[in-house]
């Protein structure tokens, strides 16, 4: 049994129906995204395509056959247009009007009242550019996901499994060009393998798969973006508390064992409320994300750096003895020195208490006696480093 065009054309617009609808209230209103938008507006046209390729045949063709090529290709520029916006960065309104405008110039051209292929060929080979485009940008996505580089994966598989089925298509489409070009469109070689049944076929199954992929693609972020939410402090951009302890916990579980010397500082801005009263609370903001920032700098990135408190922060390094950390400490407010602050503003000094981190003492131990030293270190005039002495439970 073979089924003609027309079903297959019928079929292919309730599917792109179904899946605009579905599509457009699941990922797009939650999500809001623009490149969920994007791949909205690309399911509109391609239906929009295929309802006027049914005048195919019919005295409307004249029109219809040159629009449906045209809002194709459209689709296809919605698709490219949608995947640079998902790298951040803009896309050539050039490449985007001109790809449909020769479409339809070329039908146009091509005698489309007797021709039902007119402008067969361009718009072939521009579907085939545009949707490969689209794989190019797909496959130079860069994860952003924490969890990701976590499990150093260097890519998304949501993103991979669409870069790979729009390669797949411009492929498809390449061949389609090249056949058509060779053998014409009623050529036997093309019709039973790139004519229009097929095309149909293969577009109806990709467009629900790459709805698929940019629904798991668009949760995939939205959970990123909770993680961090959870994780992070959102003004520094450091571990938050709760994160930091987790983090810290685990790592101290693992590192001990082998009886690996580290160090935990507490770290306080002092005066801090003078900082915000004198030249106000965005000032003292600014002076947060700056220790926060330089603290990263210094830091290796194995260690970790939490904001405890409003001004307080906490840093872990697992394997670097107290006379080290003293150094790094020293070189942490060397930086904050040199640092330029907005208004003229001096920054704050910092006191900091530090307490080894060895197996004869806890992650919570060596916090209560890092914080004694930073008491100490406040009590006997600030901007200065005190080392806590001795190890293990703190007592009295
Ligand atoms: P000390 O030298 O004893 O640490 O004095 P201090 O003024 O730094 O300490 P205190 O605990 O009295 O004040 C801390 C100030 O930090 C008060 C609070 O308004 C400010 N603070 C806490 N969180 C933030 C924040 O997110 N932004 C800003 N701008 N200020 C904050
Ligand atoms: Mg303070
Ligand atoms: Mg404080």
């Amino acid at each position: 049994m073979t089924l003609d065009t027309t079903t297959l054309r019928v079929a292919f617009g309730f599917v792109a129906l179904t899946l605009l609808v579905l599509f457009y209230f699941v990922s797009f209103r939650t999500s809001r995204s623009a490149y969920c938008g994007w791949w909205c507006a690309a399911l509109a046209l391609f239906l929009a395509g295929s309802a006027a390729y049914l005048l195919d045949g019919t005295s409307q063709q004249v029109w219809a056959n040159p629009l449906g090529s045209t809002l194709l290709v459209t689709g296809a520029c919605s698709v490219w247009a949608g995947t640079r916006v998902l790298r951040g960065l803009r896309f050539s309104r050039t490449l985007f009007a001109g790809a449909p405008a020769v479409t339809a110039l070329a039908a146009v051209l091509d005698d489309p009242a007797d021709n039902a292929w007119a402008g067969g060929g361009p718009f072939l080979a521009l579907m085939a550019l545009m949707v490969g485009l689209a794989s190019r940008e797909l496959w130079l996505v860069r994860p952003t996901s924490t969890e990701l580089l976590r499990r150093e994966l260097t890519f998304s598989p949501s993103v991979r499994a669409l870069a790979l089925m729009s390669g797949g298509f411009s492929v498809f489409y390449t061949l389609r060009t090249v056949v058509f070009l060779w053998v014409g469109p009623d050529g036997e070689l093309f019709d039973r393998y790139f004519g229009s049944q097929v095309a149909t076929l293969v577009t109806t199954v990709l467009l629900a798969a790459v709805s698929f992929g940019m629904t798991s693609l668009s949760y995939e972020r939205e959970t990123e973006e909770l993680r961090t939410r959870a994780t992070r402090d959102g003004l520094t951009g450091l571990l938050n508390r709760a994160e930091f302890m987790r983090q810290a916990g685990a790592e101290w579980r693992s590192r001990h064992h082998g009886g690996a010397h580290g160090s935990l500082i507490l770290a306080d801005l002092d005066h801090f409320k003078a900082v915000n009263d004198t030249y106000g609370h965005p000032a003292g903001d600014n002076a947060l994300q700056t220790f926060a920032s330089v603290c990263r700098g210094i830091v290796r990135s194995s260690d970790l750096v939490g904001r405890y408190g409003g001004e307080e922060f906490i840093i872990f390094l697992p394997d670097l003895p107290v006379e080290r950390a003293e150094l790094i400490v020293g070189r942490i407010s060397a930086r904050l020195r040199e640092t330029a602050t907005p208004n003229g503003m001096p920054f704050p000094t910092v006191s900091y208490g530090i307490a080894p981190a060895s197996a004869a003492s806890d992650l919570d131990d060596a916090i209560e006696r890092a914080d004694r030293a930073l008491y100490e270190a406040k009590a006997s005039g600030r901007d200065r480093v005190i080392l806590s002495d001795g190890e293990g439970p703190v007592t009295g």
